[in-house]
């Protein structure tokens, strides 16, 4: 049966052909960009918090809609530890107070040691 198994053949690699000729269509879409205070690394948004000064303190913005003096920082640790060394203080232009400095910090202990570009795709994904 050899004829048999090169017609076969034949027809899979044309099978093969067609998945290689037909692209998925490539979305263009602009990612804001904004800058990570602890490692200043430009990130897209969706992989940095935003922590706001506000009136009562310090306010982590998960919602990115309230509004006084923001600042970005990195989903890692490492970027956390960075800001609540000073940089955050810096770019907030104010002194984090010790309660503002516990709030932060439990918040730290939510993200992973280091971001991952996984996490990221999966972010950009689950946002849809
Ligand atoms: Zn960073």
């Amino acid at each position: 049966m050899r004829a048999d198994g090169a017609s076969g053949a034949k027809i899979f690699s044309l099978a093969v052909s067609r998945i290689v000729v037909k692209q998925p269509p490539k979305r263009v879409k602009h990612i804001p960009q904004r800058t990570c205070v602890g490692c200043r690394q430009t990130l897209a948004k969706q992989s940095l918090t935003r922590v706001v000064r506000t009136d009562t303190g310090v306010q982590i913005d998960l919602t990115g809609k309230l509004s006084g003096r923001g600042a970005y920082i990195h989903n890692q640790r490492s970027c956390w530890q960075a800001a609540l060394k000073g940089k955050l203080a810096n770019a907030l232009k104010i002194d984090v107070t010790d309660e503002d400095r516990q709030k932060l910090m439990v918040f730290m202990q939510t993200l992973p040691e280091t971001a991952t570009q996984e996490e990221v795709l999966l972010a950009e994904t689950s946002e849809e």
